[in-house]
């Protein structure tokens, strides 16, 4: 849904919408699949522009960052920043806002595009690397068995520190056993 803001009079426009957003338009790699979204809030004016407050309930999955297994993932997250127009972005540094608690996103347009909204907070709710389990040891470089889930490796690598691995290879070969 899109409001268009310069239909807004003083009172604050309240949304609340349900809204799945793809993983295709998340573009993110440790999105697993589509994440169900709920995003409550208001937009009001304010001097200069608008100011957009809500909350937003995420639902989905993520992959283990080194085993690559699914790991459902939910986050509740609050948000809040002020729109301006295009035109009072600045344009060089020194007019950058310095009060950093005060969010702003200028519009190109004067409308609030929810869609856009749920993207965007997803995104910023997103765990950097996430795992399946803190002790996860993740997949054999060598022939990818599971080695968390008790697949057995079938390579002789081993999911082991990399500095080893040359006296591995030698302890392997059989010319010298
Ligand atoms: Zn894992
Ligand atoms: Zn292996």
């Amino acid at each position: 849904m899109v409001i268009d803001l310069t239909e807004l009079e003083q009172e604050p426009r309240t949304f609340g919408e349900t809204i799945e957003v793809s993983a295709a338009d998340l573009a993110d790699p440790v999105v697993a699949g589509s994440v169900a979204v709920r995003l409550e809030g208001s937009v009001r004016r304010v001097d200069g522009g608008f100011h957009v407050e809500g909350r937003i309930e995420a639902r989905g999955a993520v992959r283990c960052a080194r085993c690559t297994a699914q790991v459902p993932w939910e986050a509740a997250e609050r948000f809040g920043y002020e729109l301006r127009p295009a035109s009072e972005a600045p344009l060089d540094e020194e007019l950058e806002l310095e009060d950093d608690e005060l969010e702003v996103a200028f519009l190109a347009d004067p409308v609030l595009d929810l869609g856009e909204l749920a993207v965007q907070q997803v995104l910023l709710a997103l765990p950097m690397k996430p795992l399946c389990d803190e002790r996860c040891a993740g997949l054999c470089a060598g022939c990818g068995a599971d080695l968390t889930a008790g697949e057995r490796c079938t390579c002789g690598a081993k999911a082991i520190d990399p500095r080893w691995a040359p006296l591995l290879a030698l302890k392997n070969d059989p010319d010298r056993s």
